[in-house]
């Protein structure tokens, strides 16, 4: 039988979690919610997901599309939910999914202690086996933490390193910015080192964010201090080829920016112009000593897509977590081996 899912929250993830869900044989994507009518919701329509209101159905009725039920209805109807709202509204709708019995996966926005336990897949998959709730971890911290658990994985790493560029907002959010201006964040470190910690606890990572005037993606430039010496740039740009949902990409090929990245995922004719892997530019790998450099982009929209579909298996008791992993990237069309 498919794992019955809902999607609660159609915005920017929601809408490309309830695209991925869509393409995975072995879930039902049963619908989502939709706040008031807009064009995504008439975009959801038209893909012929059943529309499940938050508030009054008035405002679909008048623009022609039928609600399926309310938000309640489908809750009876799912084993699962993916929320996807933003920040707080996902704890303040914790309580319906416990009383309706429905397990319910988060997003990084909300605090860790929402859920029995947040979520990588590649760090963590078998700690979340049949929880009950499980966060998703946000972008940034799941791309730090799916370099730093590779490297980790074959050489041990005694500290890691990040400064966070981060992008100002989503493209389609014009109201928000920096337009023109650098804003650091001045805590120290900075939420997401402790936050790679909630799935790497073994690692200690420091981290300190800037955020920048650009829509386009994260960049992290890290240094990962290793226990011993041993492998060369060569090896970690190898490792990175060999690791799903990294990929590494070379300026040369003129791919020499975030803004090339996106016009290469557009090129790959990925749903959206998403890039979901990691991207690691091979030229910027280093090694000094023990200490391993690298910079990496991080497509904020998009990379935290295929971690929710390996979290509603995860949850919902599917035992293997590389499997899942393969099932997952091989719908999605993402590289998983591929190198570049
Ligand atoms: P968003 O604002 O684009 O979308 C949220 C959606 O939820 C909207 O469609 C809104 O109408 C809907 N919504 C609001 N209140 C609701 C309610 N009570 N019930 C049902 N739906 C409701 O937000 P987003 O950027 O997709 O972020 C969602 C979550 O994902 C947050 O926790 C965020 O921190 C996290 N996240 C965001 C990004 C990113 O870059 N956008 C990346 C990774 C993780």
């Amino acid at each position: 039988m498919k794992i019955r899912v809902g999607l609660v929250g159609y915005g920017t993830i929601g809408k490309r979690v309830a695209d991925a869900v869509a393409l995975q044989e072995d879930m039902e994507l049963v619908g989502i919610t939709g706040n008031s009518y807009n064009y995504k919701m008439a975009v959801a329509a038209q893909k012929g997901y059943g529309i499940y209101t938050v508030a009054s159905q008035e405002d679909f009725l008048k623009n022609g599309i039928k609600p399926a039920g309310t938000f309640d209805d489908l809750l009876k109807k799912v084993d699962v939910v993916v929320d996807c709202t933003p920040k707080k509204i996902g704890a303040a709708n914790k309580e319906k999914y416990t009383k309706a019995g429905v397990k319910a996966i988060y997003q990084g926005g909300e605090k860790a202690t929402i859920a029995e336990a947040s979520f990588v897949a590649q760090c963590n998959y078998d700690m979340c086996l049949n929880k009950n709730h499980v966060r998703v971890v946000s972008c940034n911290t799941t791309g730090l933490a799916r370099t730093i658990h590779a490297i980790n994985q074959k050489w041990p790493v005694s500290t890691a390193r990040a400064n966070l560029i981060r992008r100002g907002t989503d493209p389609n959010e014009h109201e928000k910015g920096p337009i023109n201006a650098i804003v650091p964040s001045l805590e120290l470190p900075s939420h997401h080192g402790p936050d790679v910690r909630t799935v790497l606890p073994e690692v200690e990572v420091f981290t300190t964010a800037v955020i920048v005037p650009t829509t386009l993606m994260h960049l992290h430039a890290l240094s990962v201090r290793l226990k011993h010496p041993g492998p060369t740039a060569a090896d970690i740009i190898k490792l990175f080829e060999e690791t799903p949902r990294i990929k590494v990409l070379k300026a040369a090929d003129d791919i020499g920016s975030t803004a090339q990245i996106m016009d290469y995922a557009r090129d790959l004719g990925r749903n959206r112009g998403d890039m979901m892997e990691i991207c690691v530019w091979e030229e910027g790998v280093g090694v000094y000593g023990q200490e391993v450099f690298f910079m990496q982009a991080v497509h904020q929209e998009s990379d935290v897509v295929p971690e929710n579909i390996d979290a509603i298996r995860a949850v919902m008791g599917f035992k293997d977590g590389k499997k899942s992993i393969e099932m997952t990237d091989r719908n999605l069309g993402i590289a998983s081996i591929l190198g570049r």
